[in-house]
């Protein structure tokens, strides 16, 4: 049978969306298509999908809010998956509990708004609950590693376990996610009692220092490779006089040399190619590595 009719005996057949163009999906709107783009909105929906892909070898993609990810321009072949009607947001105790394609940013205001503490650090970062617990998001001193009590998850079997924080080998900008082959359903943030004006106060400096610093204004993937040991990622950058230096229509931002921004209709070979320049002329110089914060999906 064709993928197209087994995933129609799987999820309703308008949730499957057929050559679907990711740049509508990624924020540095790049990327070609998607034969198959799913968004299940159920549990049991999301199991199928993955016994599914499993049993025949269909490739098969998850993809958050795409704030993380560079497509390239031949697209992803199989299936794509996404998690965004998976939305709800609620609390038990002085917990948070956020499902996956919730943005992590609706978890940070639903927080404060019930006057809990410990999600500030978060009120900005554009992915979903799902990809921030991917890569352990963090920002400003604060990261998911130090909030986060257990998640819903399903395992490559198509299995659902919950699981401790600790299952997930959090650490700076990582976890074990990728290699276990986990989707994550849910999340549980353990937060705390807090003064709303305290709480809200915290997230309008830290949006301030962002909209002051990062070049919002053009499409970006944030910021494109991890601190290395002993350096700052920008101000080597900086330092190789990149700042406004690019190939086609992507290239080093002038306001935050870490980002690299989609500035004029780029193609994802454009932007691939920048960070590949920005990480041979820091090495030439300072004879530092940049690794890649941002992952590469799909195929040229
Ligand atoms: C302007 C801008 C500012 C940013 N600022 C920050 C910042 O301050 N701090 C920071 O840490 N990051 C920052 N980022 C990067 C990004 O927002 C985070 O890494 C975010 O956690 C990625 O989430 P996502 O949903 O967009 O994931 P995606 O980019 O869609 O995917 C990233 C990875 O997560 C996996 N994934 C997604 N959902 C799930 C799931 N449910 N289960 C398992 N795996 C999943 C995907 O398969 C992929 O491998 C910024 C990005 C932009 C564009």
């Amino acid at each position: 049978m064709s993928i197209l009719k087994e995933l129609r005996n799987i999820i309703n057949p308008e949730h499957i969306l057929i050559d679907e163009e990711l740049k509508n999906h990624t924020y540095t709107k790049l990327g070609g298509k998607a034969d198959f783009f799913v968004t299940p909105s159920t549990v049991e929906e999301v199991q199928e999908i993955i016994r599914y892909a499993n049993h025949t070898s269909v490739p098969f993609t998850l993809l958050g809010n795409g704030s993380n990810v560079i497509v390239k321009d031949g697209g992803i072949r199989g299936i794509v998956l996404s998690l965004k009607k998976f939305l709800g947001i609620r609390r038990d105790g002085e917990k948070v509990i956020a499902e996956s394609g919730a943005r992590i940013i609706d978890a940070s205001r639903f927080a404060l708004n019930e006057h809990l503490t410990g999600l500030e650090f978060a009120c900005g970062i554009p992915g979903t609950v799902g990809g921030a617990l991917y890569m352990n998001a963090g920002a400003y001193g604060g990261e998911v590693k130090d909030c986060l009590e257990s998640a819903l998850i399903v395992d490559s079997a198509g299995a659902v376990h919950r699981l401790s924080a600790d299952a997930f080998n959090l650490a700076y900008r990582t976890s074990n996610i990728a290699e276990k082959g986990y989707i994550v359903l849910e999340a549980t943030f353990s937060l705390e009692a807090g003064d709303f004006d305290e709480i809200k106060a915290v997230m309008d400096d830290l949006t301030y220092k962002r909209e002051s610093k990062q070049p919002l204004e053009y499409p970006s993937c944030g910021s494109v490779f991890k601190r290395p040991p002993g350096y700052f990622a920008g101000k080597l950058i900086q330092d190789s006089e990149l700042q406004g230096k690019g190939i086609g229509g992507a290239e080093v931002s002038t306001k935050h040399a870490g980002f690299i921004v989609n500035k004029n209709n780029a193609t994802a070979s454009d932007y691939i190619s920048v960070i590949e320049m920005v990480q041979r002329e820091v090495k030439a110089k300072f004879g530092v590595d940049l690794e890649r914060e941002v992952r590469i999906l799909g195929e040229d």
